[in-house]
């Protein structure tokens, strides 16, 4: 275990970001240099518990061996914490800059002190790796000679693929974009992500041997379209791994004024025109000088503030129809479930030290949007909501916006490759698949990610991704 006391002796302290002031002002990743003397403090206040809850079912989806990389961060042996480390988890480079930690949430030391920081460590293992130089194509030695296409880059896709690899099968992954990732690429920003690290772990995999097809979208009707039925042909198996892409509407009056905007094309485009050109090509939505109104919370709302910061705009308002969370666990969301508890994140950070408050309005609902007689967008007037949503008299307000981002979740995956394979649903529109098989209503068509289970977490994706490709090699050697 870490250090016999270290949990004792040491405080909770996490990496800190950049200065939020600083990093307003580029899209570079938010975060701060590894510092290992302070992490291997960190590691030291791990208890090594019997039980080890950080890495059961409430904790990590992937099963980290969360409290062996512990010790062997907190004695300086960071190779070994990284082989450790890659054992259950293809993309820590990810999950360490992403995750919400669920491994945190469970976290023993939680009961009664702050959990060990658990998420900063696996960040500086697999940092580390790569800067050492630890983290190199690994080929498989013989190939099986059977094919699998998949359908759809993101996490569940790219962890499928390099766990298929491995088993010696040839995957060709189909994205219908213009480059390789789902959403690590173009949903999560820059800011939060680099896409350098999607970039180098996407040409790992390449030299590994996996093949990347990209502007293919697959079942599609334009110029892009590639059939899905020759997939099935060419393959011995194929993946969906489509994502959840269907965003959740706010279909009050005056929806289609001039200025309102899914949140998902907001963070996309910035993200291609950022990459293209530096945001030099003006090929993105722009938020400077504007008034601008998220709709939603979430990871994806925090993103949409954190860019229309970026942007430089004038003033800015997060709607939220839920009310404020508690700042600590409430009775009835004990140890070891996930802390339903407010949470300030970069974005919300950001916007308070810019604008000298928290940006969020709570309870709050859309009632009707406003525009002027060309359809250009004014504003919105909005409901104050009691906590089941019900409308509360005498509450109307009228908030004024050039643009509004609308960041309400996800109703499941497209379906028009669903269509074309006659594919069953689930009640909530997603592909039907259990968690245990992935196999589709399709025999030799598996369906794994968001796209199965409806928009979810990187790290749910990845763990999905690593066991249906457990099951597809089943699939392909009986
Ligand atoms: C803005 C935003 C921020 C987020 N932030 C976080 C975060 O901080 N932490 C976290 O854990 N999770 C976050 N999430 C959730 C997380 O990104 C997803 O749960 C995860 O990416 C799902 O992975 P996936 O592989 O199932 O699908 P996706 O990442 O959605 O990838 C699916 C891919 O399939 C492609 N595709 C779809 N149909 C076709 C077709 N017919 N042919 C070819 N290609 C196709 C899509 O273009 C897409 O690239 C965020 C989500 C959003 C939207
Ligand atoms: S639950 Fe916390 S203290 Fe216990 S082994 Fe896991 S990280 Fe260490």
């Amino acid at each position: 275990m870490g250090k016999l006391t270290g949990f004792k002796e040491f405080d909770r302290e996490t990496e800190p970001y950049r200065d939020a002031m600083e990093r307003l002002v580029d899209f570079k990743e938010i975060y701060t240099e590894h510092d290992d003397r302070h992490l291997a403090t960190q590691g030291a206040r791990c208890m090594d518990c019997g039980v080890p809850f950080c890495q059961s079912d409430e904790g990590c989806p992937v099963y980290n061996l969360i409290p062996e990389w512990n010790d062997l961060v907190y004695q300086g042996r960071w190779k070994e914490a990284l082989e450790r480390l890659h054992k259950t988890n293809n993309f820590p480079e990810f999950t360490g800059r992403v995750c919400p930690a669920p491994c945190e949430g469970a976290c023993v030391l939680g009961v009664n002190e702050p959990a060990v920081t658990i998420k900063n460590i696996e960040c500086a293992i697999i940092d580390k790796g790569f800067d050492e130089g630890w983290v190199v194509a690994n080929p498989p030695t013989t190939r099986s000679g059977k094919k699998v296409a998949i359908i759809g880059s993101g996490p569940a896709g790219l962890a499928a693929a390099a766990q298929l690899n491995h088993a010696g099968h040839e995957v060709t992954v189909y994205e219908r974009d213009d480059r390789i990732g789902g959403l690590l690429m173009y949903g999560i920003p820059n800011m939060k992500l680099g896409k350098d690290v999607v970039d180098r772990r996407v040409d790992l995999l390449r030299e590994e041997g996996i093949s990347f097809v990209v502007s293919a979208d697959v079942g599609g009707a334009g110029e892009n379209a590639l059939a899905v039925d020759q997939l099935l042909k060419d393959n011995d198996a194929l993946l969906l791994a489509t994502g959840a892409t269907t965003a959740r509407d706010l279909p009050i009056p005056y929806r289609d004024s001039d200025g309102i905007y899914f949140a998902m094309e907001f963070l996309l485009k910035n993200t291609r025109s950022l990459l293209n050109s530096n945001l030099n090509d003006g090929a993105y939505i722009s938020a400077k000088d504007k008034n601008v109104i998220v709709i939603g919370g979430g990871d994806t709302g925090t993103d949409c503030i954190g860019t229309s910061l970026r942007h430089g705009c004038k003033s800015l308002v997060n709607f939220e129809i839920m009310p404020k969370p508690p700042i600590d666990r409430a009775d009835d969301n004990p140890w070891p479930l996930w802390p339903i508890i407010h949470r300030v994140d970069y974005g919300h950070e950001e916007a308070a030290q810019h604008f000298g408050q928290d940006p969020r309005v709570y309870s709050i609902s859309g009632k009707e949007f406003v525009c002027d007689d060309e359809g250009k967008l004014l504003g919105i007037n909005t409901v104050e909501v009691d906590e089941n949503f019900k409308e509360i008299p005498g509450t109307i307000e009228f908030w004024e916006a050039d643009l509004i981002l609308i960041s309400m979740g996800f109703l499941g995956p497209e379906h028009y490759v669903s269509k074309e394979l006659d594919l069953e649903l689930d009640g909530r529109s997603n592909y039907k698949a259990s968690y245990d098989e992935f196999q589709t209503s399709r025999a030799g068509v598996f369906a794994a990610g968001d796209c199965r289970r409806g928009q979810s977490l990187v790290v749910n994706a990845i763990d999905e991704g690593r066991l249906v490709a457990d099951r597809i090699d089943q699939f392909l050697i009986d």
